[in-house]
């Protein structure tokens, strides 16, 4: 099968030093298998969107010397293919709805199961069996079946994770009426016929849903491989919700150089952007071949 990487940035500022690696990561793995890359413009959060922000990452990569196949897809412009694969999983009875707000849900988790960090709460299932008595649909969940699901991940290793415990049944409509990042990325990967997901470590957490759904929708598996996470000095991880600075293009070979060095590989002796993804290439085919991979330990995951 033809490999088709992709890159999905969320259009909510410019790239900073953390999603220029998951950028490099899959532009040098698409590249290295003579494969497709593809942009695809995570657009869905409206409320998160900043105006422009598309085009300075799109300008970014270019930039950066990483030029994309096709035309960039907006999920802005799929909104009705995300209704159809909705439709066709509450056609088997896979979707229900949901009156509990964040605050109820919280409150309930602690009385039932005790502390849980925030964001990392299993939904306890209030409404699996029904709305309560005059309350009105807030969102719309997954009904999540028992069982582990498991995965390879090409840098990682084996994962599995039991999505009913870990997550429960998680939010495929928001109350917002914004669909789910989780419905969007497999309606698409799947659409746009990605082979292969290369992404950061910030999204291994959501990889078991992502395949849990993509098999309640009948669709083709697709590989995985998370790369390990650009933190600042004091270990947090970088993003633009905390204030990532964004990247200083005016030496773009700096910048490759840094993402490079963060994937664990010693700076290349190159003068340009060409002659760097001249001999980055190479090297990313032979780091593949080593098994060179180590292994994690997440919260949510297990050996298998
Ligand atoms: N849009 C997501 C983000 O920027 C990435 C989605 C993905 O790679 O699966 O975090």
């Amino acid at each position: 099968m033809p490999y088709v990487g992709r890159f999905a940035p969320s259009p909510s500022g410019p790239l900073h030093a953390g999603s220029a690696v998951a950028a490099l990561a899959s532009y040098l793995d698409s590249r290295a298998h003579g494969g497709a890359w593809l942009v695809r413009m995570e657009d869905l959060d409206t409320p998160r969107n900043v105006p422009g922000a598309d085009r300075v990452i799109l300008q970014q990569l270019q930039t950066l010397g990483m030029q994309w196949d096709g035309e960039v897809l907006y999920q802005s412009q799929r909104l009705s293919a995300y209704q159809r694969a909705f439709d066709a999983l509450l056609s088997l009875n896979l979707v229900y709805p949901c009156a509990c707000t964040r605050r109820e849900i919280a409150d309930s988790v602690l009385r039932l199961q005790g502390h849980f960090p925030e964001g990392e709460r299993p939904y306890p299932g209030t409404c699996r069996s029904g709305l309560p008595e005059g309350r009105q649909a807030l969102s719309w969940r997954l009904r999540v079946p028992e069982g582990q699901t498991a995965f390879q991940d090409r840098w990682l290793g084996p994962m599995s994770q039991n999505v009913a415990q870990a997550v429960g049944d998680f939010v495929l409509r928001r109350a917002d009426g914004i669909w789910a990042y989780q419905l969007a990325v497999v309606v698409d990967d799947a659409h746009q016929g990605v082979t292969h997901v290369v992404r950061g470590e910030d999204l291994l957490s959501s990889t078991a849903r992502q395949r849990l759904l993509g098999r309640l929708l009948g669709l083709a598996p697709v590989e995985y491989l998370h790369v390990p996470l650009v933190t600042d000095e004091a270990g947090q991880k970088l993003s633009k919700q905390n204030g990532a600075a964004a990247l200083d293009l005016s030496e773009p070979l700096v910048v490759l150089q840094r993402a490079w060095e963060a994937l664990g590989f010693d700076p290349l002796p190159v003068m340009d952007v060409k002659g760097f993804w001249a001999a980055a290439i190479p090297v990313w085919v032979q780091g593949q071949s080593r098994a060179n991979l180590h292994g994690i330990n997440h919260r949510f995951y297990d050996p298998r």
